[in-house]
């Protein structure tokens, strides 16, 4: 389990400034969201904490290490996407344990640690079906067994229920809920939908156009929304 740390982060494409300068400080444990409109820069955000995309400016740190220059394989962090591309000619083992198939890990471990996965995302009868054989959130889940083996500090979350329907939006909410609950892990979460974000986080960061325009517990935010651009994302009706 590792803290994280944003220190005046920002990243530039060519010309363009897309993450401003963002501070901010995530604890051991927390559970964070991250909501605002398309385009400002929350995909770009998990990419740089991820090491996917380089920093322009600024500094990184996860677990009190600065990591700003390093490779992301090092970062002891694992993402998980809304489009979640299974192999689809492995099987659900094979799938979740291929991270660590190609860390090139023993064997035992690989099958404990996928054991250990199936376990908590109730994925066990499913070991050993092909991804076709599979409901839309049964593969979100074998998804989300392949960040788990890799037992990260950080779990990143870029909209990971988007393309799921309501119902298993739901059950899936639920579901990532009591994985932290279990695991106890810092996570990171994207997504456009409010009631994800009131009900799994413990503090939502606002973004606008690359910077922060609040941060706060989910009730502090709904009930003191700072502008009427906060207040359209979380705020109470009014
Ligand atoms: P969000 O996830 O909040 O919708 P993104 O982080 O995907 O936003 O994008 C933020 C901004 O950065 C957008 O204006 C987008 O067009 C731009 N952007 C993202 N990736 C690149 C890239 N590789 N090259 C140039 N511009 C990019
Ligand atoms: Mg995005």
């Amino acid at each position: 389990m590792a803290g994280l740390s944003l220190q005046k982060v920002k990243k530039r494409f060519g010309e363009t400034e897309v993450i401003g300068g963002v501070d901010l400080d995530v604890k051991d444990g927390e559970f964070v969201v991250f909501v605002g409109p398309s385009g400002c820069g929350k995909s770009t955000l998990l990419r740089m904490i991820a090491g996917l995309e380089t920093t322009s400016d600024g500094r990184i740190e996860i677990g009190g290490r600065d990591v700003t220059g390093e490779d992301p394989a090092k970062r002891g962090i694992a993402m998980v996407f809304q489009t979640y591309a299974l192999y689809p000619h492995m099987t659900v083992a094979t799938n979740m344990g291929f991270p660590l198939e190609m860390a090139k890990r023993p064997k035992e471990e690989i099958d404990r640690k996928v054991a250990e996965a199936a376990k908590i995302l109730h994925l066990e009868p499913y070991l050993q079906r092909k991804p076709r054989e599979l409901s839309g959130g049964q593969r979100q889940r074998v998804a989300i067994g392949r960040a788990i083996v890799r037992q990260p500090g950080v779990f990143l979350f870029d909209e990971p229920l988007s393309n799921l329907d309501a119902e298993l939006r739901v059950q899936m909410r639920i579901e990532i809920a009591r994985l932290h609950q279990e695991l106890g892990t810092t996570m990171i979460y994207v997504t456009h939908d409010q009631v994800e974000a009131m009900t799994l986080a413990s503090r939502i960061v606002v973004l606008r156009a690359g910077r922060i325009e609040q941060v706060g517990a989910p009730l502090e935010l709904y009930e003191n929304p700072d502008n009427s651009f906060v207040a359209g994302f979380i705020g109470s009706p009014r």
